[in-house]
């Protein structure tokens, strides 16, 4: 019986077939239970045309939101496709009713925006910052209601009574089968190396970025996360800029590899340097770009040139540099405007096995696991 019990483990199929033929029916319940195979964490990055949102499900239905998009009207999307009925419409695709922990990345429109229209629509557990807005409006002028200043005003005054703490780089957060560590914010970095990480990076010499700025103060100081999920990795750094993202890797890759990378900063070019996709070595990169915002093509170059041969997933049609783009079937809006609202959903198991699938027509792309 032992030898019927171990074939069954690892082959869940076939040996229960192989059983019922031989008449092994008398197996103890626990038994069948813990053949079970582990169910997978889902990844879902929605469209929210050039903004942020990454959803994050447990199979025990524990929640994470990393950024709610844009405040409904903007960029063009009629108030039924706002960001938050796009988070809500994905949430419940998953069959989860709340968000428990909202991670807002930094105080931009596109990352903050939507958290008013949200916490309307759906409950909001803990809300998790970096902390003070740093982007000001130059010595003398007065903050419009449109300046980062006047959004994170509202924001505090929306955090009132609310489960709130701001996060430092190094804090680690522990929900359920899931582990998030915070690995930057504030411009502050890990200040240690994460378990299996380690090891130089190679390329850590080569010419850097040309300097073009970093598109407002706060993208710097974005929450970055390593997401850990039995031996898979998922990497989700935001808007992090090219200057700050490459002291993560160089010289010392304290972050390790990736088996899912989200593209940062919506695949600008303010952002993804050769230096951190060697030291990710991703399988799968998840572009969370809109149709005119993002998805430079230079990005789109040095993820297909890295090392490890990343697969690539578009949210959108990039418009900008058309020559880049991907196959339709790996593109979930493909048609080059705004409005498509399909996400695509990742499911990560614990043995690094993924399958990725584009919700517009179901067309998907597994990956097998690894040791
Ligand atoms: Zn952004």
């Amino acid at each position: 019986m032992p030898a019927t019990i171990a074939r069954y483990g690892r082959n869940p199929v076939l040996g229960l077939g192989a059983m019922l033929s031989v008449g092994l029916l008398a197996i103890p319940a626990t038994v069948a239970v813990a053949a079970q195979p582990a169910k997978p964490l889902r990844v879902v990055s929605i469209d929210m045309e050039g903004g942020g949102g990454t959803l994050l499900v447990t199979p025990q239905g524990q929640s994470v939101l990393l950024d709610a998009g844009w405040p409904a009207g903007v960029r063009g999307t009629p108030l039924a496709q706002s960001s938050a009925n796009r988070i809500l419409a994905a949430t419940r695709a998953l069959g989860v009713t709340r968000i428990d922990y909202l991670i807002v990345t930094h105080y931009h429109l596109d990352h903050l925006g939507g958290i008013q229209d949200l916490l309307a629509v759906m409950p909001v557990g803990e809300i998790i910052d970096h902390g003070p807005n740093r982007e000001m409006p130059p010595a003398g002028a007065v903050a419009g209601p449109d300046a980062i200043a006047s959004l994170y005003a509202r924001y505090e005054a929306l955090l009132g009574g609310r489960k709130h703490r701001s996060a430092k780089a190094g804090d680690r957060i522990t929900i359920g089968p899931l582990t998030l560590d915070i690995v930057s914010a504030d411009r502050d970095l890990l200040p240690r190396i994460l378990e299996g990480a380690g090891g130089s990076t190679p390329g850590c010499d080569a010419p850097r970025l040309p300097d073009m700025g970093n598109g407002g103060e706060e993208n710097p100081r974005s929450i970055g996360v390593v997401a850990s999920y039995g031996k898979a990795r998922i990497v989700s750094l935001a808007d992090l800029t090219a200057d700050v993202e490459i002291g993560l890797v160089c010289r010392i890759n304290r972050l390790g590899r990736a088996d899912l990378l989200v593209v940062s900063h919506h695949g600008s070019q303010l952002s993804t340097t050769p230096p951190l996709l060697a030291a990710l070595q991703p399988r799968v990169a998840l572009m969370a770009n809109g149709a005119t915002k993002g998805g430079d093509a230079r990005v789109f170059r040095t993820i297909a040139a890295a090392p490890s041969h990343p697969a690539i997933w578009q949210l959108h049609h990039a418009t900008r540099s058309p020559e880049v783009n991907r196959p339709v079937d790996f593109i979930a809006n493909p048609e080059g405007r705004e409005d498509g609202g399909f996400w695509l959903d990742v499911s990560v198991w614990p043995d690094r096995r993924m399958k990725v699938t584009n919700a517009r027509t179901g067309f998907s792309g597994d990956y097998p696991a690894r040791r």
